[in-house]
C-alpha cells in the first residue's frame, strides 16, 4: 500500500471541489469528514455543492447544513427539486443541470455516488457525473443502506477521531427528518468508519471507488 498526499492543483489555484447529493445529507454522509479535514489542511479550497432532490423541509435542512459545515469555503449552492426516488426519470433534465454547472465550475475534484449504489437516485447521478465532468478525479462515496450495497473501495481518506466525532455531531443535528428511518443513526455511521478504517489501518477511514486516478511523478 502506498500512502499519498494531495499537494495542491498543479496550476495552483485553490482546490475546487464539487459535491453532488441526490438527497440533502448524502454528501455529509459519504464525504463530510474528507472535505471538512480537506478544508483544514487546504484553506484555499472553494465548495461548490449541488442537490436534487431538494425541496421542501429536506432543501432547507440542505442549505443550513451546507453552510454550516462549509462557512466561507461555499463557492455555491444549487438545490434543485427532482422528485425524491425519481431521478433516473429526470435523466435528460438531470444531465442538463451537470452540464450547466460544468459551464460554470472546472473542479478539480468531483464527490458523487458510487457507481455501485444501488439506489436508482444515486446510482444514476454517478452514471451521469462520470458524462458531466471528464477533466475531474471523480471520487465516489458511499451510503450505508437497506439494499446492501458496500462497495469494495480503491481509496481511502484516514479521518482523525475529532473528525468522526464532528461529522456524526453534524449529521445528527441536520437532518432531524431522517431520525425516524431505522438505519439513521450515529452508530451505523460510525460502523462504516470503522470498518473502512481496519481496511486501511487506521482507526476511522471514508472510503471512495476511485475509478480512475492521474498520478504525476
Ligand atoms: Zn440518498
Amino acid at each position: 500500500m502506498l500512502e499519498m498526499t494531495a499537494g495542491p492543483p498543479i496550476d495552483s489555484h485553490g482546490y475546487r471541489i464539487l459535491a453532488l447529493g441526490a438527497h440533502s445529507d448524502d454528501v455529509e454522509i459519504g464525504a463530510g469528514g474528507t472535505i471538512v479535514q480537506l478544508l483544514a489542511r487546504h484553506p484555499s479550497a472553494t465548495v461548490h455543492w449541488v442537490v436534487f432532490a431538494g425541496s421542501g423541509a429536506r432543501g432547507s435542512e440542505a442549505e443550513a447544513s451546507v453552510r454550516d459545515l462549509l462557512g466561507g469555503s461555499l463557492g455555491s449552492l444549487h438545490l434543485h427539486e427532482v422528485r425524491d426516488g425519481f431521478l433516473p426519470r429526470e435523466w435528460g433534465g438531470v444531465k442538463e443541470i451537470l452540464l450547466q454547472v460544468a459551464r460554470q465550475v472546472t473542479p478539480d475534484v468531483v464527490f458523487a455516488p458510487a457507481l455501485s449504489d444501488a439506489h436508482q437516485d444515486h446510482r444514476t447521478l454517478g452514471e451521469l457525473a462520470w458524462q458531466a465532468f471528464r477533466g475531474a478525479m471523480i471520487l465516489g462515496y458511499e451510503i450505508p443502506k437497506w439494499d446492501g450495497d458496500l462497495m469494495r473501495p480503491s481509496l481511502y481518506i484516514p479521518l482523525s477521531e475529532e473528525t468522526v466525532a464532528a461529522k456524526l455531531a453534524h449529521i445528527t443535528q441536520h437532518f432531524p427528518s431522517q431520525k425516524d428511518k431505522p438505519w439513521f443513526d450515529e452508530e451505523t455511521f460510525r460502523a462504516v468508519l470503522r470498518l473502512r478504517g481496519v481496511e486501511c489501518g487506521v482507526r476511522y477511514a471514508e472510503a471512495f471507488e476511485a475509478r480512475k486516478v492521474v498520478l504525476s511523478w
